[in-house]
């Protein structure tokens, strides 16, 4: 019985922490908005991973890693441009990198920030995690490395 006890007891932590997620980003005022089953549902698991859970995919797992074809990076998950292929570069990390955004449409987690972890970076248009941004990019641009979870972005080539 007391079992059983603990075990309701956990369950019911857990539901308030989901709640608890939902309100932040609501709180968040992002354009496009969506419960967490409805991620599920357009998204593949290892998406709703990153994009969603804020994971972060194995280095050298992601073919845009090494993609040099010209175009432009969107967010998997609202289609938003993020970056530009002239922005990207080799960082040797194993993740796609880039030393600028598209001006705008990427948001910044400031809160616990540090050089070595890096500012937590955000899709604008729906909230969803891509990756880091640290400050040991190309010093001839503007010094900053954007590093990105390929499985964060969909590839289009230039016509
Ligand atoms: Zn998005």
């Amino acid at each position: 019985m007391k079992i059983l006890f603990s075990i309701l007891f956990l369950l019911n932590i857990q539901s308030c922490m989901s709640q608890e997620t939902k309100k932040v980003l609501e709180e968040d005022n992002f354009k496009i908005v969506k419960t967490d089953s409805e991620w599920k549902q357009v998204l593949s698991a290892k998406q709703y991973y990153v994009l969603r859970e804020s994971g972060t995919e194995q280095a050298f797992s992601s073919p845009l890693n090494n993609n040099e074809t010209k175009g432009t990076y969107l967010c998997a998950a609202c289609k938003t441009p993020l970056f530009k292929s002239e922005h990207k570069f080799d960082s040797g990390t194993g993740w796609p990198s880039f030393d600028t955004e598209i001006t705008g449409n990427v948001t910044y987690t400031k809160e616990g920030a540090s050089n070595y972890y890096g500012i937590e970076e955000h899709c604008a248009t729906c909230g969803g995690h891509l990756g880091h941004v640290f400050n040991d990019g190309p010093k001839n641009t503007t010094g900053k490395r954007h590093c990105i979870n390929g499985v964060a972005l969909d590839f289009i080539p230039n016509p």
